[in-house]
C-alpha cells in the first residue's frame, strides 16, 4: 500500500480548503480585476477631450452605470492603447464626439454599455458561489481519489458528510401496522408504557432498561417495530443507520452520537433507534487496528457507551437498537444499563404470515374471496418485507392486466415471482425437508413428555432460525432447580436423541439434522461420567479439572491415557442406552408422533398447551404408556 503524503487524511482535507480558499480570495480581489483591465491607462477628463480633438481616439465606449468611459487612441509612437477616464456630466461631450475623427479620418466609433442587467443575485453567482462550487468538487474529487489510493475496506466514503439524524415527530405506525410479531410486540408494549407515563415508573422508584435490541434477520420488521413505539407512544422517532457512521470523517461519528442524544434528551420522551448497530458495535477484539475506518468506529462506539451510561434514564428516553448479527456484537454493549433487553424478531409463522399478508392487502384491492391461508402456506420462511414486496408484486400483475381488483392467482404468481428471489438464499425448507424436521422436533418433545422428572415442552417451531436452527423445542422447566438427578440427566439424553430417533423410525434413515443434538448429549453424557460421578463404574472419582464452574463448562480431562478411553467407553454405553430409550417412546406412540408432526407441519409452530392437548387427546386406538 503506497500512502506517501498526509497520513491523516482529515488534516489533508482541511489544509487543502484553507488553500483552496485563501486562493479564490486572492484570484477575486487582485487578478480578476487586473485581467479584465488589461494594461490600461487612467488619464484625466481633459487629456480625453485633447485626444478628441487631436484626431488619435478610434473606438469610445461610455459605460454610466460604471461611471468610466473607455476608449482607444494612437499614442506618439503610432501604437493603439487603451484609456480611461471618469465619466463626467459633460453636456457637448455627445456633440464632440459625433463630430470628432479618428486618424484615419473618419468618424470615432461612438458607444455606449446598455445598463446593467447583472443583478447583484447574477453577480454574487458569478463571482462567488459558482467558483467556490467548483472549489468544493474539486476538493471532493481530490479526496475520493485520495481515497481510492489508501484503499482497504475500511476507507472512508467523503461522499457523505454526516450521518443524517431522522426526526419524526409522528411515525403515524402503530402495532396494528406490525404482524405476527405478538410476541415483541408484548416486550415493547411495557416501554410504550412507560413512555405514556413515565411518573407512574419513576415515582415507584422502577427504572426501564435504557436500551432494547430487536434482534432477528432483515424484513423481519424490526425498523417498523421501533417506528410502531413510538407512534403508540406518541413520541418523537430519531433514528440513525450505523452503517452511514462508518461514511464519515474521522471524529464526525462521535459529535453525531452527542448530537443525537443531546437533542433526544430536549424532545423526551422519545425514541432514538439505531439501525444496523453492529457496524458500529462490532466487537472490538480482533478487529485488528487498520487504517481510520475502525478508529472511527472506536470512537463511535465509545461515545455511544458514553452517552448511555450518561443520561438519566428516567427522562424518558429509550434507545431501541437493531441488529441481525448479535453475536458481532461488542460485549460492553450489553452489559446491564445498556442493550440489557433483547427483543427476538423472527420470521413469521404461518398464522403470522397470513396475519402480514391481510395488513398489506388492506392498502389494495383485494377480492374478498383471496385465501390469505394457502398464500401463507406456499410461503413457508419469507419475511415479512418480502411478503409486502408480494401484495404489491400481486398488484401490479393486476394492473398490467387491466383489473382494478387484485385475486387469488395474481398473489400466487406473486409469490413465485418473490419466492424465486430468495430460495436461491436457501431459506425455504422444501416439502420433504420440512416434513422431516417436523417428525424431529416431535421426537423431541414426545420423549420429553413421556419421560417422568422432564421439563414440559412450551414450544415447537419448525420456521428457521436466525441461528441457523431448521426448527427447535423448547422446554422450560416447571421450577429452578440447582440439582441435577441421574434420572435428569439421562432423561435429557435421552430427550436429544429423540429428534435422531424419530428420522430413523419414520424414514429409516437420517440427517445432518441431529448435529447440534449429538453435541449436547456427548457434553451432557461426558460430564455425568466425568464430574457428576453419575456411572457406576468410575464412582466418585474425579475424572476432571473444570475450568467453568457452570455446567457444561469446558473441562480437561484429568487421568491416565487407559483411563480416558474407558470414559469414552462408558459415555458411549449411556448415549445409547439413551438413544434406545427414546426409541422405545418413539415405537410406542408412534400414531401420536404422526398425529402431531402431521399438526406441526401444518402450521409450524405449536405451543406446548396445543402439543399436550393432542398428546393426550384419547385415541381411536390406545397407547402404551412407556
Ligand atoms: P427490518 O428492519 O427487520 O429489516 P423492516 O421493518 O424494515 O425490516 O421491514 C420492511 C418492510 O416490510 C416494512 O416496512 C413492512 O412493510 C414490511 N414488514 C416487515 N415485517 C412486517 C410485519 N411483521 N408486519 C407487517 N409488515 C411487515
Ligand atoms: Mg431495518
Ligand atoms: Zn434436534
Amino acid at each position: 500500500m503506497k500512502t506517501k503524503g498526509p497520513k491523516n487524511p482529515k488534516r489533508a482535507i482541511i489544509f487543502y480548503y484553507i488553500a483552496a480558499g485563501v486562493l479564490l480570495l486572492l484570484l477575486n480581489a487582485l487578478v480578476m480585476p487586473e485581467l479584465m483591465r488589461g494594461s490600461v491607462i487612467d488619464v484625466t477628463y481633459n487629456q480625453f477631450i485633447s485626444d478628441l480633438e487631436n484626431g488619435v481616439v478610434k473606438v469610445v465606449e461610455e459605460n454610466a452605470t460604471e461611471g468610466t468611459i473607455t476608449y482607444s487612441a494612437v499614442d506618439e509612437n503610432g501604437k493603439e492603447r487603451v484609456y480611461q477616464t471618469a465619466w463626467v456630466n459633460d453636456p457637448d461631450r455627445v456633440d464632440r464626439l459625433l463630430a470628432a475623427k479618428n486618424p484615419d479620418g473618419e468618424p470615432v466609433q461612438y458607444t455606449g454599455v446598455i445598463p446593467t442587467q447583472t443583478s447583484p443575485i447574477m453577480n454574487l453567482l458569478f463571482g462567488l458561489i459558482l467558483p467556490v462550487l467548483f472549489m468544493v468538487l474539486l476538493g471532493q474529487l481530490l479526496m475520493r481519489f485520495m481515497m481510492k489510493k489508501m484503499g482497504g475496506p475500511n476507507a472512508m466514503s467523503f461522499g457523505k458528510s454526516n450521518a443524517k439524524v431522522y426526526v419524526e415527530a409522528q411515525t403515524g405506525k402503530t402495532f396494528a401496522d406490525v404482524a405476527g410479531q405478538e410476541e415483541a410486540k408484548e416486550a415493547l408494549a411495557e416501554i410504550v408504557d412507560f413512555l405514556h407515563n413515565p411518573s407512574k415508573y419513576n415515582s415507584i422508584g422502577a427504572s426501564l432498561p435504557k436500551g432494547a435490541l430487536l434482534v432477528g434477520p432483515p424484513g423481519t420488521g424490526k425498523t417498523l417495530l421501533a417506528k410502531a413505539v413510538a407512534g403508540e407512544a406518541h413520541v418523537p422517532f430519531f433514528s440513525i443507520s450505523g452503517s452511514e457512521f462508518v461514511e464519515m470523517f474521522v471524529g464526525m461519528g462521535a459529535a453525531r452520537v452527542r448530537d443525537l442524544f443531546k437533542q433526544a434528551a430536549e424532545k423526551a420522551p422519545c425514541i432514538v433507534f439505531i439501525d444496523e448497530i453492529d457496524t458500529i458495535g462490532k466487537s472490538r477484539d480482533g478487529a485488528g487496528g487498520m487504517g481510520g475506518g475502525n478508529d472511527e468506529r472506536e470512537q463511535t462506539l465509545n461515545q455511544l457507551l458514553t452517552e448511555m451510561d450518561g443520561f438519566d434514564g428516567s427522562k424518558g428516553v429509550i434507545i431501541l437498537a437493531a441488529t441481525n448479527r448479535p453475536e458481532t456484537l461488542d460485549k460492553a454493549l450489553l452489559r446491564p444499563g445498556r442493550f440489557d433487553r433483547r427483543i427476538p424478531v423472527e420470521l413469521p409463522d404461518l398464522e403470522g404470515r397470513a396475519a402480514i399478508l391481510k395488513v398489506h392487502a388492506k392498502k389494495v384491492m383485494v377480492d374478498e374471496n383471496v385465501d390469505f391461508m394457502a398464500i401463507a402456506r406456499a410461503t413457508s420462511g419469507a419475511s415479512g418485507a418480502e411478503l409486502a414486496n408480494m401484495v404489491n408484486e400481486a398488484a401490479l400483475r393486476a394492473v398490467k392486466q387491466n383489473r382494478r381488483i387484485v385475486n387469488q392467482e395474481d398473489l400466487m404468481e406473486a409469490v413465485e415471482t418473490v419466492i424465486a428471489g430468495y430460495q436461491r438464499k436457501n431459506k425455504v425448507l422444501s416439502p420433504r425437508e420440512k416434513r422431516i424436521v417436523a417428525y424431529h422436533e416431535i421426537g423431541h418433545a414426545l420423549v420429553a413428555a413421556k419421560q417422568t422428572n422432564s421439563a414440559p415442552v412450551a414450544k415447537i417451531t419448525i420456521v428457521p432460525r436466525t441461528s441457523g436452527a431448521l426448527g427447535y423445542t423448547l422446554q422450560v422447566p416447571e421450577e429452578e432447580t440447582n440439582l441435577l438427578s441421574r434420572e435428569e440427566a439421562f432423561n435429557k439424553i435421552a430427550t436429544f436423541t429423540g429428534g435422531r430417533a424419530a428420522e430413523e423410525l419414520i424414514f429409516g434413515s437420517y440427517t445432518s439434522g441431529a448435529s447440534n443434538d449429538i453435541e449436547q448429549a456427548t457434553r451432557l453424557a461426558r460430564s455425568m461420567v466425568t464430574r457428576m460421578g453419575m456411572s457406576e463404574q468410575f464412582d466418585m472419582m474425579a475424572l476432571a479439572t473444570v475450568g467453568s464452574q457452570y455446567l457444561g463448562g469446558d473441562a480437561s480431562l484429568a487421568c491416565s491415557e487407559g483411563t480416558a478411553q474407558k470414559i469414552d467407553e462408558e459415555v458411549l454405553r449411556i448415549i445409547k442406552s439413551a438413544h434406545a430409550k427414546a426409541m422405545e417412546i418413539l415405537k410406542d406412540n408412534v400414531d401420536k408422533l404422526h398425529e402431531l408432526a402431521n399438526f406441526l407441519m401444518e402450521r409450524e409452530t405449536i405451543t406446548g398447551e396445543e402439543f399436550m392437548e393432542i398428546l393426550n387427546r384419547p385415541d381411536e386406538i390406545p397407547t402404551v404408556q412407556a
